[in-house]
C-alpha cells in the first residue's frame, strides 16, 4: 500500500477521519436521542394469507435527527449496542407498541392482533430481561400472547444454553418467539430442533429469488412443509409483487409481510386499516 504515494495516504486518511466522526457524531446523538423524542415507532402488518385480514403487527424503530436527519435501524442499533444504550431503546419500543396494542384493542373489542416486537441479543443477556417484559405486560394490560419477540440466530452466538433459559423463562409467560431472517444464518435447522421457537420468518432474501430460482423456490417450500409438520407459525417476509404473493398461496404460506401489501406505518394509519376491516 505504501508504494501508492503520499496522495493516497492522505485521501484514506481524511475518510477515515470523517468516518470516525461520523460515528463520533452518531454515538454522541443517540445517547441524547431517548431523552429528545426522537424516536417513533412504525408498524408494518403482517397478513393472513387465507383470510386477507391483518392478523399482527411488527414494530420497527425510527430515528430521526436534527442534523443527520434519518438514520436507518441498521445503521443505529448496532452502535446503540455498542454504547450500552440499547437496552432502554429496546424497552422503550417495547413500551410504545404494547401501549398502543391496547388501545387498538380498547377500540376494536374483538379485534384480534398480535404484536411482533425486535430484540437483539443484548437486550436478552440484560439479567432482569424477564421481569421487564412481565412488567410492561402489567402495566399495559395486553395478553402475553398476544405479543411474539423477535430474535435472529446471531442472539446464540454467545452463551446459547443461558439465551436458551432465558427464551424459555419468556415463554412461560405466555409471550411467544419468533426465529428472524430463517435461512440466512449457519445451523437453522439446529436452533428450531433445540430452541423453543413458535414461528419463523422466512427471509426476504429467499422471497425475492423464489421466481427467478428453483432452488430458492424449493427451500421456500422445505421451510413450509417444516412448519406444518412442528406447528410452526410461518411468515414470508419482504413479498414486494403480485406474483409472489401468488405463489406463496399456492403453497400456503400462511402470514405475509411486505411492501406490496403494506409498508410500515404509524399508529393512526394501522387504525384506519383496523377500522376498514371492522366494518
Ligand atoms: P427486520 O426485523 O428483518 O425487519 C424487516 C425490514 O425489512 C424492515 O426494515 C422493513 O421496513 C423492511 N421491509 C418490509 N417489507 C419489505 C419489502 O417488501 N421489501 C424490502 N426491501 N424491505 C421490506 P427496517 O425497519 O429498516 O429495519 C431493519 C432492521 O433493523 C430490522 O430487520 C431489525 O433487524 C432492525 N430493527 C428495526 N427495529 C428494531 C427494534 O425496535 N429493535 C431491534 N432490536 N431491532 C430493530
Ligand atoms: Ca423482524
Ligand atoms: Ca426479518
Ligand atoms: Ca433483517
Amino acid at each position: 500500500a505504501k508504494k501508492q504515494g503520499r496522495g493516497r495516504w492522505a485521501l484514506f486518511d481524511v475518510s477515515m477521519r470523517e468516518a470516525a466522526i461520523d460515528a463520533l457524531a452518531m454515538q454522541n446523538a443517540l445517547k441524547r436521542a431517548l431523552a429528545n423524542n426522537e424516536f417513533s415507532v412504525v408498524y408494518q402488518p403482517i397478513y393472513s394469507i387465507f383470510t386477507g385480514e391483518v392478523s399482527g403487527v411488527e414494530a420497527l424503530v425510527r430515528w430521526r435527527h436534527s442534523v443527520l436527519g434519518r438514520v436507518s435501524p441498521e445503521r443505529f442499533i448496532p452502535v446503540a449496542e455498542d454504547i450500552g444504550v440499547m437496552h432502554e431503546l429496546g424497552r422503550w419500543v417495547m413500551q410504545t407498541a404494547c401501549t398502543e396494542l391496547q388501545r387498538w384493542k380498547a377500540r376494536f373489542p374483538k379485534l384480534k392482533l398480535h404484536l411482533n416486537v425486535n430484540v437483539s441479543g443484548v437486550e436478552l443477556n440484560r439479567s432482569g430481561y424477564v421481569n421487564q417484559i412481565r412488567l410492561i405486560l402489567a402495566q399495559t394490560g395486553i395478553e402475553a400472547h398476544d405479543l411474539q419477540v423477535e430474535i435472529t440466530e446471531s442472539v446464540f452466538l454467545h452463551q446459547p444454553d443461558k439465551i436458551a433459559q432465558i427464551l424459555e423463562s419468556i415463554r412461560e409467560l405466555g409471550v411467544r418467539i419468533a426465529l428472524d431472517d430463517f435461512g440466512t444464518g449457519y445451523s437453522a435447522l439446529g436452533y428450531i430442533d433445540r430452541y423453543p421457537i413458535d414461528a419463523i420468518k422466512i427471509d426476504q432474501s429467499f422471497v425475492s429469488r423464489m421466481m427467478t430460482f428453483q432452488r430458492s423456490d424449493a427451500i421456500v417450500r422445505s421451510i413450509l412443509s417444516l412448519g406444518r409438520a412442528l406447528s410452526i407459525d410461518i411468515t414470508a417476509e419482504g413479498v414486494e409483487n403480485q406474483p409472489q404473493l401468488q405463489r406463496l398461496r399456492e403453497m400456503e404460506c400462511p402470514f405475509v409481510q411486505g411492501y406490496l401489501l403494506s409498508r410500515p406505518v404509524n399508529a393512526g394509519k394501522i387504525v384506519t386499516l383496523l377500522q376498514l376491516q371492522a366494518t
